[in-house]
């Protein structure tokens, strides 16, 4: 079994990449980011706490993201967590819950990844991601998987992805030197396609 962290800014590929480290790998792939806007999308309590937060590119405070990771790994199946943990307090409530095999970080450059934000699309029902330039859907505007409309991300808006990224080498970029300082850290080239980024996540957890 092992429990791997993701780590990278914004737009570093996190939750394509896990996706597809989690299949092969065998490992369950918890998104915070995934979690809570499911909260938002269905009109929960929780959700209605974090919409705005999120809308705006801040982090939502630490003990419900803390509560809804904990809640989720069971400690039965390995985890491969993405987007989670964001600050060094997250770092250290996980501790308390889950020992870490790894932390692989996913190193890209500022311009590169707001240039990928920028044209991101999602599936407004089932969730797939696109990006316009590197990843386009066949027919413009609708999911191949689907059918459904494709929308952008709030927050994915130009003036919110220079908040999350700010917020990013504030609160969560420590994580890399806190890591590093565990020996925990593995970095991955990611300015490339996600085929080969994959390839080598796969390749540094050893599966
Ligand atoms: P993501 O999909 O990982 O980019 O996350 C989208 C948004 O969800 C972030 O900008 C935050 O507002 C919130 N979020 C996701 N994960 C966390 C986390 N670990 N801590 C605090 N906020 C989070």
């Amino acid at each position: 079994m092992k429990n791997v962290v993701l780590l990278g800014p914004p737009g570093a590929g996190k939750g394509t990449i896990a996706a597809r480290v989690a299949q092969k790998a065998g490992l369950l792939h918890l998104s915070t980011g995934d979690l809570l806007r499911d909260e938002v999308a269905r009109g929960t309590e929780l959700g209605k706490r974090v919409q705005g937060i999120m809308a705006r590119g801040e982090l939502v405070p630490d003990e419900l993201v803390l509560a809804l990771v904990r809640e989720r790994a069971d400690g039965r199946r390995g985890v491969l967590l993405d987007g989670f943990p964001r600050t060094l307090a997250q770092a250290e409530g996980l501790a308390q819950f889950l020992p870490l095999d790894a932390v692989v970080y996913l190193a890209v450059g500022k311009d590169e990844v707001v240039r990928r934000l920028g044209s991101r699309r999602v599936c407004s029902s089932c969730g797939a991601v696109y990006n316009l330039l590197t990843q386009p859907p066949k027919e413009s505007g609708r999911c191949d998987r689907c059918g459904g409309a494709l929308v952008q991300r709030p927050d994915d808006a130009p003036e919110v992805v220079a908040r999350r990224y700010e917020v990013y080498e504030r609160d969560s970029r420590p994580l890399v030197d806190h890591y590093r300082r565990l020996g925990l850290l593995r970095t991955v080239d990611a300015a490339r396609d996600p085929e080969a980024v994959a390839a080598d996540v796969l390749k540094v957890l050893g599966s």
